[in-house]
């Protein structure tokens, strides 16, 4: 099965190592994804460490043509913001993008619609390609109100960005229920949720990619990525294990061919 015919938008792999890594670790698991990569692979890839060691992870990955990206951002640009790290610093560090509004920021964190809606400006402003999250919980789920929460979500930034500017932003399913709980949405759940986001994307829906996030792993990887509207995983688990993490790239690969 391949993706040949619907799109020319290319599949695309992020790895959230979370709060997760230290030097040493960060060395093995890079020095393992690099063991099993091919440079031909069809599919953009991006490693979001802890931005205290994106330098680190630069290092690493070399020359090999594996993006940059952070968890996080400040909403603010700069100054007085003690313990913040800005777009620009990130852009700086040769970031080339930043996961926005992730469930676990918004629950334990606090995250309001209003910061995530000033950290994807700040992002897009420093040239960062803004990867932003959108879920529900199960309890929305089991109300069967998940398409009204998501949509709530996206509208908080679309009412102030308009929807122009999602050409230069990757969008990301992540059933809050599914993130980290080895727990996957079937991928006719995905996909119904994935169909919903792009008709609410405007006229450039087709070439936005969005990401489905929540316990993807190489054993069900292929099954997700077939479904025409999804362009790709946002993962967790399975980014600290270099042979599920390229496992799942070439998996990506595969299934798009220009
Ligand atoms: C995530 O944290 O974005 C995520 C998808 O985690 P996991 O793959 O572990 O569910």
């Amino acid at each position: 099965m391949n993706k040949s015919s619907h799109s020319g938008r290319r599949q695309l792999v992020v790895g959230n190592w979370k709060l997760n890594g230290n030097r040493h670790e960060n060395a093995i698991l890079v020095r393992g994804i690099l063991a099993g990569w091919q440079d031909n692979l069809n599919v953009d890839v991006v490693l979001c460490p802890s931005d205290v060691y994106l330098q680190q992870t630069a290092e690493l990955l070399s020359a090999r043509s594996i993006f940059l990206g952070a968890q996080n951002v400040s909403e603010f640009w700069q100054g007085a913001f003690t313990g913040e790290v800005s777009a620009q610093m990130l852009a700086d560090l040769n970031c080339r993008f930043v996961i926005i509004g992730h469930n676990e920021r918004r629950r334990l964190l606090k995250e309001t619609d209003e910061q995530i809606v000033q950290k994807f400006i700040a992002a897009q402003r420093a040239n960062l390609t803004p990867i932003l999250c959108v879920g529900e919980s199960l309890q929305h789920r089991e109300q069967g109100l998940q398409l009204q929460v998501i949509k709530s979500q996206l509208d908080a930034v679309f009412s102030q960005t308009g929807k122009e500017c999602l050409v230069n932003a990757v969008l990301a399913y992540e059933p809050v229920w599914a993130v980290g709980t080895g727990v996957t949405a079937s991928p006719e759940q995905a996909s119904e949720v994935h169909c919903f986001i792009r008709e609410q994307l405007g006229a450039n829906a087709d070439k936005i990619r969005i990401l489905y996030g929540g316990s993807v792993k190489a054993h069900n990887a292929a099954e997700l990525f077939a479904k025409p509207d999804i362009d790709g995983a946002l993962l967790g688990g399975a980014s600290l294990n270099p042979e599920e993490f390229v496992s799942i790239c070439k998996t990506a690969s595969l299934i798009w061919q220009h």
